[in-house]
């Protein structure tokens, strides 16, 4: 049998019905993934299925001899600790590329909604200043550099969509060739701080990792053009807040969007709650990978691969 830890019950039907499945802890709408249900269910599993839980020594240690694969219901693979997985033998996997178009998409959504000055324009016109200038006067992006962080298969996806609407797009991905930027119209610059000198906005697009935790701080953002916009659909622990905050109270950052928070929930964090303040921020709640289709798809490959590797 297998457990599938973040996910209700609804989803039986995509594991059918030769695998024996069990779900939980689902609990008063929210998944409770750190608690001694979350450790209890995952007794005598043969796969595991998780979302946002946390595999640590402590779930690997309570996981039976046989278990034979985890797989991790989403892009990153931060909470899979899959060299600890191998480790112990068992295959770990994630599901790279059901989301491109929507994260993508999101990314773009994001930064023209702070190029636009949708937010505060929005909020001040329905309180009634109906105002052509309140909420600030946007810039022309077609005069403008974009840069990502992170040319992967999102990073590339991002690319094609802002590309019609800035006048260059660059890259920074110390993993990828110039030439295959070139191939997709985008100018490499070989480290974080030239691309921060030479951007007006930086979205995020790359994994977190030690290597990748904290990358935007106090340090990296000091080359950053005055006014200039971030946007992070990637991770929330690629930024250090204090010093997202900093740059916006200062207005070296013209604005902020985040799909992602650390914690997760930014009204958890006194200094994530205070970036939501800001008339300059545009927050999502770790949703960029949403669509009607996004969803099923990923739930349907998770359970065709637990079904592949349990049942052949
Ligand atoms: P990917 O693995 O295809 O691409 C990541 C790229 O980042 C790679 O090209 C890699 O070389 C690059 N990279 C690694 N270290 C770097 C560094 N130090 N500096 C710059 N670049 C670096 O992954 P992807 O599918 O493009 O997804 C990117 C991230 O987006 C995922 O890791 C995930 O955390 C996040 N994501 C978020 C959501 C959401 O709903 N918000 C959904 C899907 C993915």
């Amino acid at each position: 049998g297998a457990v599938d830890c973040d996910r209700a019950d609804v989803e039986r039907e995509v594991y059918g019905t030769d695998i024996q499945m069990r779900f939980g802890p689902y609990r008063d709408g929210a998944f409770d993934v750190s608690g001694d249900a979350f450790l209890g269910a995952l007794r005598g599993a043969d796969a595991v299925a998780i979302y946002r839980a946390q595999i640590t020594q402590e779930v690997v240690d309570l996981l039976k001899p046989g278990c034979r694969v985890v797989a991790r219901q989403g892009v990153g693979t931060d909470n899979l600790n899959a060299g600890l997985l191998e480790r112990h033998g068992i295959l770990g996997f994630h599901v790279p590329d059901y989301c491109v178009d929507e994260v993508s998409s999101h990314t773009v959504a994001m930064l023209l909604a702070l190029e636009r000055k949708l937010i505060a324009q929005d909020g001040l016109v329905k309180e009634g200043r109906w105002s052509i200038h309140a909420g600030g006067v946007p810039r022309r992006t077609g005069d403008l550099s974009v840069g990502i962080v992170g040319f992967g298969r999102i990073g590339r996806a991002t690319s094609r969509k802002l590309q019609p609407l800035y006048r260059r797009v660059l890259a920074y991905d110390p993993y990828v060739h110039d030439d295959l930027m070139r191939g997709y119209g985008v100018q490499g610059r070989p480290s974080l701080a030239e691309l921060f000198f030479d951007a007006d906005a930086v979205v995020l697009h790359a994994p977190l990792d030690d290597s990748t935790r904290h990358m935007i701080n106090d340090m990296s953002l000091r080359p950053l053009r005055r006014g200039a916009l971030l946007v992070n659909t990637a991770r929330g622990g690629l930024v250090q807040p204090e010093a997202v905050l900093e740059r916006l109270r200062d207005g070296r950052l013209g604005g902020y969007g985040s799909d992602v928070f650390t914690p997760e929930n930014p009204c958890d964090h006194p200094v994530n709650k205070e970036i939501l303040t800001s008339p300059h921020t545009v927050v999502t709640a770790h949703r960029a990978f949403l669509s009607d289709a996004s969803e099923r798809s990923q739930r349907l490959r998770v359970a065709e691969e637990i079904r592949r590797v349990l049942l052949t």
